[in-house]
């Protein structure tokens, strides 16, 4: 029997994300495939409904629209912070990726813009609203173990390491 990405196997895909333009935002060429655990939220929901029933060695290109990938941008994520909030050593800069914890958890926002005492910080993902396009190679498929299924992630070489 051919192994197929399914609910509860763990995939190794070797692959290219493109914006509409063509520009190469991610790839793993040159690099260790991805490996992921399949149905349990490790990667954006219509990169695996895409690939689901895929076969080693099959190749598939698709592209998602926003609703499929980082969602659509919301405008009300864009907020306006003291910058007395943010620590007197920190190097802000327009453009840079600032992590943070939150009451809901680890939360990331990219600042937008720095006036004297405002910083305008964005929390949409940075790929909200962005249509992707992806070409994917299936290397390997194998059934997730009990342990991995319990973690919601793949374990061993190019997943999590405990
Ligand atoms: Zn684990």
């Amino acid at each position: 029997m051919k192994e197929t990405i399914e609910q509860d196997t763990v995939a190794s895909v070797h692959y290219t994300g493109t914006f509409v333009d063509g520009e190469v935002f991610d790839s793993s060429e040159g690099r260790d495939p991805l490996v992921f655990l399949v149905g349990h939220g490790q990667m954006i929901s219509g990169f695996e409904q895409e690939i689901l029933g895929a076969s080693v060695g099959e190749k598939r290109e698709f592209t998602l629209t926003p609703d499929r990938a980082y969602g659509e941008r919301d405008e009300d994520a864009v907020q306006q912070i003291e910058k007395s909030q943010f620590p007197e050593d920190m190097d802000l800069q327009v453009g840079m990726v600032v992590g943070a914890h939150s009451d809901q958890g680890p939360i990331q926002f990219t600042i937008k813009e720095i006036n004297e005492d405002i910083v305008t910080a964005d929390f949409n993902h940075q790929m909200a609203g962005m249509t992707l396009r992806f070409n994917v190679e299936v290397i390997e498929v194998r059934p997730a173990s009990e342990e991995e299924l319990a973690h919601g992630h793949a374990h061993g070489p190019g997943g999590h390491h405990h």
